[in-house]
């Protein structure tokens, strides 16, 4: 039996969402003008207001996407083709969703937002001139910090500025309201929320609309053609509708886990560095053990039964540190020897004892190991 320790990569779909799946595999083109073209299409309207009216967006603002990453390229690339500015402003924490998709805009001159040693954004001055567009996380996926969101879209919209969000991390774990937000973009994605992987949106208002990068059969605005997965749109809804309606009890009860499992590898643990500073999502717990290499740690947890991850990219074999925790100011060599453990609907407590009944050796062994 495997103790699951990594729902910010993904998080088992909820059995509301296999049920919904199921039920609507069936489902033909929604385009269609015939009976069962209009049923898929009553089917996918359904799941586009429902996920409006979960996260305080109108239906016509949902465009359905196949990942968190395509409605996050849509958004910075979008919106950055739509402008006539080649001024770009991003984080130095941002998922490679984000951060690789704003390294391949041709021509933009990009500024950085950096973070304190906290995680969280600490200078949002860049915001006061204007830009193409704005990409910033609303959480941030190794460590959890919470960002101070709706400090940077009043700045940039001050300007003039679109802004689009990546809440990828976000939704179903935190509210989340679209217009209170005043975003122009904002990016999720269903494998978060117990929904159905291969599938997420971007809610984009009216104007100014991103630019598409596909061309075809004009679905979705035109901003994302291409016939609709129905049957994954209803699944990530009816998971969307569970999330929100359980998210403050829910954030409760992990919060209480994941304080247990801080507490006592700080207790059991010598040398330990925690880079999980509030305000974060309650399910996050990103800590470091100097002198071991994260890899070796996530390998022996593997064999003895835990699912967790370091947290960042490992390129070709070598071990890097993850540049999340390098802008937040921690040592190369301490992030090296990361591991991210991330709680969510399926960890008990039990989980979370036999982890930290667990930890001190591993960590013990994979110290005996060294750094690579
Ligand atoms: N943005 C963030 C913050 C994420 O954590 C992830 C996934 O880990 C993504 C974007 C990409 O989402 P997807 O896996 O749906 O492509």
């Amino acid at each position: 039996m495997t103790r699951y320790f990594d729902h910010s990569a993904t998080s088992p779909m909820r059995p509301v969402a296999i049920e919904t799946w199921v039920r609507n595999a069936t489902a033909l083109n929604p385009g269609g003008q015939y009976a069962s073209g209009r049923a898929a299409r009553r089917i996918l309207d359904e799941a586009r207001e429902q996920v409006a009216r979960l996260l305080g967006a109108d239906p016509i603002e949902v465009i359905f996407t196949s990942s968190g990453t395509e409605a996050d390229n849509i958004g910075v690339r979008g919106l950055y083709c739509a402008s006539g500015s080649s001024r770009v402003i991003t984080t130095a924490i941002e998922h490679p969703a984000v951060r690789d998709t704003v390294a391949h805009l041709v021509g933009a001159d990009v500024v950085i937002l950096e973070v304190d040693e906290t995680g969280h954004l600490s200078d949002l001055s860049a915001l006061d001139e204007p830009a193409a567009v704005v990409a910033c996380m609303v959480a941030n996926n190794e460590t959890g910090a919470i960002q101070p969101v709706e400090a940077v879209v009043r700045r940039a919209q001050a300007v003039g500025t679109p802004v689009h969000l990546d809440a990828v991390q976000a939704v179903g774990r935190i509210p989340i309201d679209f217009h209170a937000l005043g975003a122009t973009t904002l990016a999720a994605s269903a494998h978060k929320f117990g929904g159905p992987r291969g599938v997420g949106f971007l809610l984009a208002r009216r104007s100014p609309a991103p630019r598409p990068l596909l061309f075809g059969g004009g679905q979705e605005r035109g901003i994302r053609p291409g016939t609709n997965d129905v049957a994954g749109a209803a699944a990530a809804a009816a998971a969307l509708g569970e999330a929100v309606g359980e998210l403050e009890e829910e954030a409760r009860r992990v919060a209480g886990l994941r304080d247990r499992l801080r507490e006592r590898i700080l207790a059991t643990v010598e040398d330990v560095e925690v880079h999980t500073v509030e305000p974060a999502l309650t399910g996050h717990l990103n800590v470091s053990f100097p002198g071991a290499e994260g890899d070796s740690l996530i390998m022996l947890l593997d064999a003895a039964g835990f699912a967790a991850s370091t947290g960042s990219a490992c390129h070709s074999g070598v071990n890097r540190a993850s540049h999340v925790l390098l802008a937040q100011g921690v040592e190369e060599r301490v992030a090296r020897g990361t591991v991210r453990f991330t709680l969510g609907r399926t960890t008990a407590e039990d989980d979370v004892d036999a982890l930290v009944s667990a930890l001190p050796e591993i960590v013990r062994r994979a110290r005996d190991a060294g750094m690579a």
